[in-house]
């Protein structure tokens, strides 16, 4: 076997929904300490919520507003804050993700109708259209862009459009799209957006922030059902004195800053988009090449994450194959589909086509071990 292929800081590489492979310089961007009520560490929190502003689009209309956690905890943030307790939520879902939605909407007590695609479809606007006509109490549509559950790519222009006919406001899941593919605060009937420091962003897992129009988020005094996860609060606090409530993840932003620099430096998210893009057509086309089959036809798939039905090959055992991958370095993640079985591997992160072409002669060199026969024969 050859040596393990591992990042240049000596780690597997995670080719995973996140927490990713990360740069260097955002690791080492964390060797300080900073109080939390420096002024050197507010300005950061300026910095980084500018440069998160600036990445959707937003103007003088729109603010950012960063929380403590993972990115679950600004979903939760922000379905508790900016969803009026007399509010009605339609949940369009085709995965986890989205069902996380109805969930949380049940904690809180809020009325939530689900609309409910299967998992290998996207949403499609015409049903959140008559869905939308035949229930005028429906106040908000909460949409996931990329279910990573699947990694397809949900129409959020078309989408909004209809939303915005109807008069409605939008909420969308960013999570694992934000930094890659382009989200504008500008899209007709838009009000927030959740989304995480450890995704396409490339920074390290912590943080986690709704960029929201403002006049929504100050509408929404009083409403939160949580103090820790108010953002109206958190937002006042931070307009007032440019300092978070509770204790920072000081280290954590210090790193996302770095990554947000590395950001801009590759050429913004559209390059980075492109590099996401290569990795995932080197990626389908190599394990499409050994007989692997795709779960998502290439028209829905997002450069996200890949999802890949297991062989039916009675020799095939996923976590030997797991096993055998993660000695040669490379950390694939197990499925998360209802009724399929599968497995995923990312596109994103520090990585680019060689880490894709290195993961793809070990993948080759583990069914062979395994004793398969390449191609395999899976109908
Ligand atoms: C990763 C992710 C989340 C948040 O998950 P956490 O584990 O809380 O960070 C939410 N929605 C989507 C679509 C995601 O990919």
């Amino acid at each position: 076997m050859t040596p393990p292929a591992q990042t240049p800081d000596g780690d597997n590489w995670l080719l995973t929904p996140g927490p990713l492979t990360t740069a260097s310089a955002v690791k080492r961007a964390m060797l300080h300490d900073l109080g939390s009520r420096d002024h050197a560490f507010i300005a950061l929190t300026q910095r980084v919520r500018g440069a998160l502003l600036r990445i959707a689009n937003g103007n003088a209309a729109h603010t950012c507003v960063p929380l403590q956690g993972s990115g679950t905890f600004a979903v939760e943030a922000l379905l508790g804050t900016l969803l009026p307790r007399n509010g009605r939520l339609l949940n369009l879902v085709n995965g986890a993700y989205g069902r996380r939605v109805t969930r949380i909407c049940g904690l809180l007590g809020h009325q939530c109708r689900e609309l409910v695609e299967a998992e290998d479809t996207p949403i499609n606007p015409a049903q959140v259209d008559r869905a939308l006509a035949a229930d005028g109490a429906i106040t908000h549509v909460h949409v996931v862009h990329c279910e990573t559950t699947s990694g397809i790519l949900n129409p959020l222009p078309a989408i909004a459009a209809v939303v915005a006919r109807h008069g409605r406001a939008l909420f969308v899941d960013a999570m694992s799209a934000f930094g890659a593919l382009p989200v504008d605060m500008h899209t007709p009937a838009l009000h927030a957006i959740a989304a995480s420091s450890n995704k396409c962003l490339e920074g390290v897992p912590g943080i986690s922030f709704v960029v929201s129009r403002t006049d929504a988020l100050a509408a929404a005094a009083g409403n939160a059902h949580s103090l820790s996860l108010d953002l109206h609060d958190q937002w006042q606090v931070l307009e007032r004195n440019g300092q978070w409530r509770f204790t920072p993840p000081v280290q954590c932003l210090l790193a996302l800053d770095e990554a947000l620099r590395d950001l801009e430096q590759e050429g913004g998210p559209a390059a980075r988009l492109q590099r996401y893009q290569r990795n995932c057509s080197v990626l389908r086309e190599g394990m499409a090449a050994m007989g692997f089959r795709a779960y998502l036809d290439a028209a829905v798939q997002a450069p996200i994450i890949v999802t890949f039905l297991l062989p039916q090959d009675p020799a095939f055992h996923f976590d030997t194959f797991y096993a055998g991958l993660n000695r040669r370095g490379y950390v694939i993640y197990p499925g998360k589909l209802t009724g399929r079985d599968t497995f995923r591997i990312g596109c994103i992160g520090r990585i680019d086509e060689g880490v894709m072409c290195g993961l793809l002669d070990a993948v080759r060199e583990v069914l062979t071990d395994m004793g398969m026969k390449l191609p395999l024969g899976n109908k």
